[in-house]
C-alpha cells in the first residue's frame, strides 16, 4: 500500500520546501499515524518525533480531549465569520485565555489562520500605527538576516532568508535585514573568529543602530524578531544581545515584534518565548503550538500602546482573513491551552525536562562530529564540523542532510539546518524518552561519521533500525 500511495504521491504533491525533482526520484516517506511522542510510517516503522511534527505538535498524537473538542465545535456551529461585530464564543473564549497567559500589557488579539497571515498582518499593523501617530515617515521595517517568518510575499519579506528572496520576486519594499547573533556560525567560524560571545552579542544588537542611522532615525517603524531563531538553526543568542537590542530600540522609538510563532506555548519553558528574555513586545505573532497543530490557526498578540491607537483613532482596520477566529480551530486552542495549564506541561519543561536535556544533550559534545551541543526548553542543536579539520564541512557534502536523513531511518525525527542539527520534541516527552532521543542522536551521529570518513555519502550502509 505504501508503494502506491508513494507513487501517487510521486506524481501528484509538489511538497513545500522540498527539491521537486529528488522527491521524484526518491519518493516521500508516508506518516501514517502518531501517539504520544512516536509516528508511525506506511511501513509499521515507530519514530520518535524530535520535531514535534514541526515545532507543532506540543501536546503530543493522540489526544482525544482534543478531537472531541473538535467534534463537539463542528457539530455545533462549524464555521461562522468574525466580521463586521459578529463572533462566537470559542473566538471570545481564547482570546480572554491568551491574554490571561500572556504579559499583563498584551490584551488584545487578532485572529489568523497561521504563523504567515500574523506576519501580514503585524506588517499592515505596525505601518498604520505609525500613520495612524502621525509619523507616516516611520515605515522601515529591521528583520534579520536567516529569519523565518513565514512564506507569504510579507512573510517571506520580513524574514531574510536568502533562497527565499532569490526565488520570489521582489520583496514587500521597505524592509531591511541585519546580522543574527548566531555566534557558533557568525561568531567563532566567520568574519569575528573566535570572537568573545558576549561581545559578538552586543556588536549584533549595534548592527540594528547602524542600519537605524543609515536609514534615518526617525524612520524605522519596527524590528522584528525570535526570541531564539528557530528555522535559522535555533539559534539561542549571546546574553547580552537582547539587553542592548531593546535599549537601542528605545532610543529611536522603535516598536518590537517578537516572533512566538515557534518559542511560545512551553518550548522555551515559558508560556512565551519573550518572557524568559525579559522582553516586552508591542505586537506578537503566534501559531504552531497555540493548537499543538490540531488545527491551523494563528493571530497576533496586540500590546496596549498599538491597541490602544487602533481602537481609539484607528476606526475601521480594513484587514482579515475568512478563517480569523475560526470556532473549530479556536475550540481545539482553548482546550489544547487548558490541558497544558492542568497539566502543568509550561512549569515542567522549565523546572525539569529543559534543564534535564541541557545535562544530556551536552553530552554529545564529545562526538568527533559535534562543534556545539547547545539546548534552551526543548529546543536543541547541533553544530557538525569536520573532524579532521575542525572546521566546517565543505557545503557540497551536504553533512546534515545526511545526518538528518540516517537519523530518520534509525528512528529519530531531526532536522537539518545547514550542518546545525536541530531538535524541538513534543513537550509531553519523558525523562526516560529523551534518553532514548540523545541515544538515537549519538547514534546517528555514529553512521554519519562512518558514510562521511568513507565518502559514501549517497549510499550510506544499511543497518538495522534500533527503535
Ligand atoms: N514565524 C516563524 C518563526 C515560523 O517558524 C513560522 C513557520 N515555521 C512562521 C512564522 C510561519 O507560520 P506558518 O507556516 O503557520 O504560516
Amino acid at each position: 500500500m505504501s508503494h502506491s500511495l508513494q507513487a501517487l504521491d510521486r506524481a501528484h504533491h509538489l511538497h513545500p520546501f522540498t527539491d521537486f525533482k529528488a522527491l521524484g526520484e526518491e519518493g516521500s516517506r508516508i506518516i501514517e499515524r502518531g501517539e504520544g511522542v512516536y509516528i508511525f510510517d506506511a511501513e509499521g516503522n515507530r519514530i520518535l518525533d524530535g520535531m514535534a511534527g514541526l515545532w507543532c505538535v506540543n501536546l503530543g498524537y493522540g489526544r482525544d480531549e482534543l478531537v472531541t473538542a473538535a467534534a463537539e465545535q463542528m457539530r455545533r456551529l462549524p464555521y461562522y465569520n468574525t466580521f463586521f461585530k459578529t463572533t462566537h464564543p470559542p473566538a471570545v473564549k481564547l482570546a480572554e485565555k491568551l491574554c490571561a497567559l500572556a504579559p499583563a500589557h498584551l490584551n488584545h488579539v487578532f485572529f489568523t489562520g497561521s504563523g504567515s497571515e500574523a506576519n501580514d498582518t503585524v506588517l499592515r499593523m505596525v505601518r498604520r500605527y505609525w500613520a495612524l501617530k502621525g509619523k507616516p515617515e516611520k515605515q522601515w521595517v529591521i528583520g534579520r538576516e536567516n529569519g523565518y517568518h513565514g512564506s507569504t510575499v510579507a512573510g517571506m519579506s520580513l524574514g531574510g532568508m536568502a533562497p527565499m528572496h532569490d526565488q520570489g520576486g521582489p520583496c514587500v519594499p521597505g524592509i531591511t535585514h541585519v546580522r543574527q547573533p548566531y555566534w557558533f556560525g557568525e561568531g567563532r567560524f566567520g568574519e569575528g573568529r573566535d570572537q568573545d560571545p558576549e561581545a559578538f552579542g552586543h556588536q549584533c544588537a549595534l548592527a540594528i543602530e547602524e542600519r537605524i542611522l543609515e536609514l534615518g532615525e526617525d524612520q524605522v517603524a519596527a524590528f522584528i524578531a525570535e526570541p531564539v531563531q528557530g528555522a535559522g538553526g535555533a539559534i539561542m543568542p549571546p546574553a547580552s544581545y537582547w539587553p542592548a537590542v531593546k535599549e537601542v530600540l528605545s532610543r529611536y522609538d522603535i516598536l518590537l515584534v517578537v516572533d512566538e510563532v515557534i518559542c511560545g506555548f512551553g518550548r522555551l519553558g515559558e508560556w512565551f518565548g519573550s518572557v524568559h528574555y525579559d522582553l516586552a513586545p508591542d505586537l506578537v505573532p503566534i501559531a504552531k503550538g497555540l493548537s499543538s497543530g490540531y488545527l491551523p490557526i494563528g493571530g497576533v498578540l496586540v500590546g496596549d500602546r498599538v491597541a490602544d491607537t487602533l481602537v481609539e483613532e484607528g476606526g475601521e482596520f480594513f484587514h482579515g482573513f475568512t478563517y480569523s477566529g475560526h470556532p473549530v480551530c479556536a475550540a481545539v486552542a482553548l482546550k489544547n491551552l487548558e490541558l497544558m495549564e492542568a497539566e502543568g506541561v509550561v512549569e515542567r519543561v522549565r523546572d525539569d525536562l529543559g534543564p534535564y536535556l541541557a545535562r544530556r544533550w551536552a553530552t554529545l559534545s564529545d562526538h568527533p562530529l559535534v562543534g556545539e551541543a547547545r539546548s534552551l526548553g526543548l529546543m536543541g542543536a547541533l553544530e557538525l564540523i569536520d573532524p579532521a579539520s575542525g572546521e566546517r564541512f565543505d557545503k557540497a557534502l551536504a553533512a546534515g542532510n545526511l545526518c538528518r536523513d540516517i537519523s530518520f531511518r534509525r528512528g529519530l525525527v531531526m532536522r537539518s539546518v545547514g550542518d546545525t542539527m536541530i531538535i524541538a520534541p513534543p513537550l509531553v516527552i519523558t525523562r526516560e524518552q529523551i534518553d532514548e532521543l540523545v541515544t538515537l542522536a549519538r547514534e546517528a551521529l555514529d553512521e554519519t561519521a562512518r558514510c562521511l570518513a568513507a565518502r559514501v555519502a549517497d549510499e550510506p550502509p544499511t543497518e538495522e533500525r534500533s527503535a
